[in-house]
C-alpha cells in the first residue's frame, strides 16, 4: 500500500536543519520505538514534506531537503517587535519577570483576538523584544528516515482529522 490521500503513515525520521551559517544540526528524531504517525494532509508539517513522501510504501527509505522557502519561510524583520512592559504585568500589576525572560516562549493576543507564539529575545527598561517568527523560519529542513507503516484511515480518523491508536490520539 502506498502513501496517498486517506492513508495513515508511520515513519521514523531524523530532522536536521541549517540556515547557511550552521552545520546540519539534529533537532528532532522519531525512532522505531516511537514512530511519527500522520494522516495524509494533516501532518502539521510543511506541504513539501508530505509531497516528498507520496507514493512510497512501507520499508522505503527517504532522504530529502526542503528549502526554507517551502518550509517556514525566511526570517521576517517585521515579526520581531518591541512591546511595552505594561503588556507583561502579573495579576498584581507588576512586571512578570518570572515568566518574561530571555528564551521563553509566550502567547500574545492581537487586536483580532488571535494568539501568536513568540520568543523573548531582548529585555529593555520599558520594552520587551519578541520574535514571532516560526522557530524554524530561515532554516532548510533535511529529513531522512524510513516508512514503517501505511494503512487505510478509519472513518472516524478522517472525520477527526487525526490518527487514532499507537502514535496518535487516545480518546
Ligand atoms: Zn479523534
Amino acid at each position: 500500500m502506498i502513501i496517498a490521500p486517506e492513508k495513515v503513515v508511520g515513519l521514523t525520521f531524523e530532522l536536521r536543519v541549517n540556515n547557511g551559517n550552521t552545520d546540519n544540526r539534529l533537532i528532532e528524531t522519531a525512532g522505531s520505538d516511537n514512530p511519527f504517525y500522520y494522516l495524509v494532509g494533516q501532518s502539521g508539517l510543511p506541504p513539501a514534506f508530505e509531497t516528498a513522501l507520496m507514493g512510497l510504501d512501507a520499508g522505503k527509505k527517504f532522504d530529502f531537503t526542503i528549502d526554507m522557502l517551502e518550509a517556514y519561510g525566511p526570517v521576517e524583520q517585521e515579526a520581531i517587535m518591541d512591546i511595552p512592559n505594561a503588556v507583561f504585568t502579573d495579576p498584581s500589576g507588576a512586571f512578570d519577570a518570572e515568566n518574561v525572560s530571555i528564551g521563553k516562549f509566550l502567547y500574545l493576543e492581537d487586536e483580532q483576538g488571535d494568539q501568536h507564539r513568540g520568543k523573548v529575545i531582548g529585555l529593555q527598561a520599558d520594552t520587551v523584544t519578541m520574535d514571532f517568527n516560526h522557530p524554524l523560519a530561515g532554516f532548510n529542513l533535511h529529513f531522512s528516515g524510513e516508512i514503517v507503516e501505511v494503512r487505510t484511515a478509519e472513518a472516524d480518523e478522517l472525520a477527526h482529522g487525526h490518527v487514532h491508536g499507537p502514535g496518535g490520539h487516545h480518546h
